[in-house]
């Protein structure tokens, strides 16, 4: 296999096909062959396993995933790139299959149940950075049939996805990923393994699906529905910040009890609490006042 991760072979298959990078898609293709074994190395692929990329581009990591894994479902946006994959990069496999849809829209629990007899899969990707954030929500909120996902994000994102309580990179992402999986930065990655370069670093994280998560809650939906009306107003104090939330109807003096009856300080912020204090504040919400909808 000429590997597409030595970019003179990279760069004549873009010639070949008039290629043109489309910015609106996040397109900044892998060309370092020590990036690509390391993402594989990182996922723990094997034989066994049904892995979902996003995002394959001309095919560079897709190849990598094919010759170690038992079956490969790629989803591509850019139907510029589908005849490359199909009749160039990835013909000589036969264990890989093209999709070519936006991935917020791909139903991946049929695809786990179909080609996986609803074990779970692993994902991988060179995540197109413009919606790194969807994506990650998306495989993690609906609760998935997914083991692992290792995936090239923006350096910023990945310390936002391991940020704890008091700091500046701390959020709803953070407390989302902590929430449902355990989160490890494998690499971090200059911009010169990509072309076109991007302007940022970048970072190669695993996030690993926690068999339990770190605290019980009654309701988690309820849960973070308080996570993201604290962080939707960072700079109010979480009284403020959950009474004004479109998605919450709690009245306010209510919120002000549930707060210092859980123990928190009056005019706390939601950037101070972990996940605990989030828990423990929606089950005394639930209890005394259903879900505040
Ligand atoms: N995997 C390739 C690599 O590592 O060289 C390409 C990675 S590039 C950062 C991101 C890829 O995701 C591009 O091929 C882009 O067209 C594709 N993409 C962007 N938005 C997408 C979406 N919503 N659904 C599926 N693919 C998308």
């Amino acid at each position: 296999m000429a590997t597409l991760g030595d970019p003179k072979n990279t760069i004549a298959i873009l010639n070949k096909y008039d290629f043109t990078f489309q910015k609106k898609f996040g397109q900044n293709f892998l060309i370092d062959t020590h990036v690509l074994e390391k993402i594989i190395h990182s996922a723990g692929i094997t034989k066994d396993d049904l892995v979902l990329e996003i995002g394959p581009g001309i095919g560079t990591l897709t190849q990598y995933l094919c010759e170690n894994a038992r079956q490969v479902v790629a989803v591509e946006i850019d139907k510029a790139l589908i005849p490359i994959l199909r009749e160039d990069t990835l013909k000589d496999y036969d264990n890989v299959e093209i999709i070519n849809e936006d991935i917020l829209k791909v139903d991946i629990k049929k695809i786990v149940e179909e080609k996986n007899g609803g074990r779970p899969i692993k994902v991988v990707a060179n995540l197109p950075y413009y919606i790194t954030t969807p994506i990650v929500m998306a495989l993690l909120e609906k609760q998935l049939p997914v083991d692992s996902i290792t995936v090239m994000v923006q350096k910023e994102v990945a310390e936002r996805m391991q940020a704890g309580p008091g700091t500046k990179d701390y959020g709803a992402l953070s407390m989302a990923v902590q929430y449902y999986s355990e989160a490890y930065i494998a690499a971090n990655v200059p911009p010169n393994c990509f072309m076109p370069r991007p302007n940022v670093g970048s970072c190669v994280i695993r996030l690993t699906r926690r068999p339990e998560p770190p605290v019980q809650v009654k309701s988690p939906e309820l849960m973070f529905k308080l996570i993201r009306a604290a962080f939707n107003q960072r700079r109010k104090t979480l009284q403020n910040g959950i009474s004004n939330s479109a998605e919450l109807s709690f009245p306010k003096e209510l919120v002000g009890q549930a707060i210092v009856d859980v123990g928190l300080s009056a005019t706390v912020r939601g950037e101070a609490l972990g996940l605990e204090e989030f828990a423990k504040l929606a089950d005394y919400l639930l209890d005394s006042w259903g879900r505040g909808q």
